[in-house]
């Protein structure tokens, strides 16, 4: 029989590749964790129509991409595509509104969308994202895109920029509809497929289509910020002048939009040029119609959804994996040895070092190069003798210093072992 492959559009992430993800994890909720937001964890599936109503059906995610089954009760279910439907429906059903104030949650999973499979582009992949529910406050907005710029920058990240937009209100974006619609209707039969189609349907994402001729006939559209109402307007250039304040700097966009009526003023993405094709690492903006639209109270909201893997691709441009952060390398040989062995590496790790033992019973020579390998600080060696005597040999792998000490002198002391391990490791 044929091995088992795993499924087109999916990955195995490990060794080295996976130092990367747990960098980017640890840094995102270190990042979090200081802007005060809560991680919420709602199911990998959902009923179907929570998608359908929380992204739309005319979206491109809903109409080709979602992964959608009927469960053996006959339920209609579908693997989560993105985390913003799963985090409002858990915001309403928990009535988490009722704690009053502001929610800030994040999340981070995996999603699952049926595409074409290309760097930066799978069919499970995954998110970290934050939704900021019950602000209209255009601070909001200013807060999660520095939170966004924060977690790239602290991540090293270089040659990022950040497109912004505002699509208005829905009256704002009525009016803009009606005029480019007009702009548009000359040159339908120049427009790809798709935009035809969504002309009357869904005009405003065919600014964002990627057909080359239909781009150039949209950059000379009608703009939507020439549309904004006064508030609209307000809140707009407020965001602005926020980010100036910070030092953020920003592109306005007027073609990136989101087609949906939920979707209100800010939206925007911040893409790489180190990526290809695939440069959107964060997209995101207002959606002060979701809530509602999925049956809770109506409820400002503002949140982005930022693409690990994307992520990954540039931190392994820019370094190897980090390091190891082994301390000891424990190696013995002999059944008294062996025997030992486990129990010193045992007790070094509960005492809060981290060591790996070698469980191979090959020649020492072959150890210590399975040792050198490794990344640890230091060598621990038991052998007959030291076995016999409660001792163990030290080795720092560095200096190929070498020392005997009583086994117990490991674990008297520990700070003081701690420090020159990381003396080591600096050197
Ligand atoms: P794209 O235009 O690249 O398809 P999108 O508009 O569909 O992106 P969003 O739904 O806004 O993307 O998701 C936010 C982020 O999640 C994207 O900017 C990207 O970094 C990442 N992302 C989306 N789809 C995929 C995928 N299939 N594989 C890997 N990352 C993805
Ligand atoms: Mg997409």
């Amino acid at each position: 029989m044929a091995n088992i492959q795993a499924l087109r559009g999916t990955k195995d992430i490990y060794a080295p590749e996976i130092a990367h993800w747990q960098q980017v994890e640890a840094v995102v909720r270190d990042c979090l964790g200081r802007a005060a937001y809560q991680e919420i964890r709602t199911p990998i599936f959902e009923q179907t129509d929570l998608f359908e109503r929380g992204i739309g059906e005319a979206t491109d995610v809903v109409s080709k991409e979602m992964y959608s089954f009927t469960d053996r009760g006959d339920r209609p279910i579908t693997l989560r595509p993105e985390g913003t439907a799963g985090a409002v429906r858990a915001y309403i059903e928990r009535k988490l509104f009722a704690q009053g104030g502001v929610q800030r949650l994040w999340y981070t999973g995996p999603m699952f969308r049926y595409e074409r499979p290309q760097a930066g582009r799978q069919r499970q992949f995954h998110q970290v994202g934050v939704e900021v529910l019950g602000s209209d406050d255009a601070r909001a907005d200013v807060e999660v895109i520095g939170i966004a710029t924060e977690i790239l920058q602290k991540l090293g990240l270089k040659n990022l920029s950040l497109q912004l937009n505002s699509v208005g209100n829905g009256e704002d974006r009525q009016r803009y509809r009606d005029a480019l619609v007009e702009y548009l209707t000359p040159f339908k039969a120049d427009l790809d497929q798709d935009s035809q189609d969504r002309l009357d349907r869904n005009p405003l994402r065919i600014l964002d289509s990627k057909d080359q001729k239909t781009q150039e006939i949209a950059k000379n559209a009608p703009s939507i910020i020439d549309y904004l109402g006064d508030r609209s307007k307000a809140h707009f250039e407020q965001v602005q002048a926020s980010l100036t304040a910070l030092d953020i700097t920003y592109t306005l966009n007027p073609c990136l939009v989101r087609g949906l009526d939920y979707y209100t003023h800010t939206a925007f993405e911040i893409q790489s040029n180190d990526l290809g094709a695939q440069a959107t690492v964060c997209g995101g903006g207002r959606y002060d119609g979701l809530v509602a639209e999925l049956g809770g109270p109506e409820t400002a909201a503002v949140g982005w959804a930022i693409g690990l893997e994307r992520l990954v691709i540039l931190l392994q441009q820019l370094a190897e994996a980090p390091p190891s952060t082994l301390d000891f390398y424990v190696v013995s040989r002999g059944e008294a040895a062996e025997a030992a062995s486990v129990i010193l590496a045992h007790k070094l790790r509960f005492a809060g070092f981290s060591v790996e033992l070698d469980l191979s019973g090959s020649a020492f020579g072959k150890q210590f190069k399975r040792a050198d390998r490794s990344g640890a600080i230091a060598c621990l060696v038991i052998g007959d003798h030291e076995a016999e005597n409660d001792q163990v040999q030290l080795k720092w792998l560095q200096t190929k210093e070498q020392q005997t000490l009583a086994q117990s002198e490991l674990l008297a002391n520990i700070e003081q072992w701690q420090q020159k391990i990381s003396r080591a490791r600096q050197a």
